[in-house]
């Protein structure tokens, strides 16, 4: 099967990596998942991922405890950043080129975020991993992968989650959750649906960016997902 889209943008959060150590990086989560990025690239997929940092800090739980809540957003972008070094050691070690951009300068370690740059790098079959989210606290890295979705022109957002697609209520807790195979945008803020905060999703519909919502868990998914196969759900308009 061939791929459906040319470009795509993957949202990964923080949690996803830690696989089930409840906290951290954990390093087969890590090996499977740039596997499969490295197989994307193989097939022609131009990758970008958006990769967030809740494995490890997160500015609301900071704040919670008492810390500035600006100071607190600053670990969580430091937290993403982290979490990208990893990514782009796991990716490379399978041979495929990659680039780290954050929006906030580390440059011994990371370009900055420049887009044409991102750009030239997807048209040249690198892996260009997103850190530092916006770069402004108050946001998140979903709301940073509406953004860079939209600024590098992905066709598609990926948003890989450790459940199968939407659900009215919680899987985890109620065995009669029924998931949605499709939603619009409207549908996910009025039902208040924790796909992505409302910030990201309103970007999304304003500029009618779809995304799809699906499992990491299951080996081949995101491979699955590009040719077009119905897993999970779908977000549009
Ligand atoms: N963050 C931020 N601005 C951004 C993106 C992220 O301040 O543009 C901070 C915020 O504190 C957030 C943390 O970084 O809690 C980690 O990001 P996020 O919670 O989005 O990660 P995920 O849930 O995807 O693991």
């Amino acid at each position: 099967m061939s791929a459906n889209y040319k470009r795509v943008l993957i949202k990964l959060s923080g949690e996803a990596l830690q696989g089930d150590q409840g906290y951290g990086i954990s390093p087969s989560t890590l090996e499977t998942f740039a596997g499969e990025i490295a197989e994307l690239q193989r097939m022609g997929v131009e990758v970008a991922i958006v990769i967030g940092g809740g494995n490890i800090f997160r500015g609301v739980a900071g704040s919670t405890a008492g810390m500035d809540r600006t100071s607190a957003d600053y670990m969580g972008m430091l937290a993403t950043v982290m979490n990208g070094i990893a990514l782009q050691d796991a990716i490379e070690r399978l041979g495929v080129a990659t680039r780290l951009q954050t929006a906030l300068e580390i440059k011994e370690i990371a370009e900055p975020y420049i887009r044409r740059r991102a750009t030239r790098h997807l048209e040249k079959g690198r892996v260009v991993i997103f850190g530092a989210g916006t770069g402004n606290p108050y946001f998140t890295t979903d709301t940073a992968a509406a953004l860079r979705a939209m600024e590098v022109q992905a066709e598609v957002i990926l948003k890989a989650t450790n459940v199968d697609g939407v659900y009215d209520c919680d899987p985890r807790t109620n065995p009669n959750a029924k998931r949605f195979e499709r939603l619009t945008y409207l549908d996910v803020l009025s039902k208040n649906l924790r796909v992505m905060d409302s910030t990201a999703i309103s970007l999304c519909m304003e500029n009618d960016l779809p995304i799809i919502v699906f499992d990491l868990n299951q080996a081949g998914n995101i491979k699955r997902v590009i040719e077009g196969e119905d897993l999970g759900t779908l977000i549009c308009p």
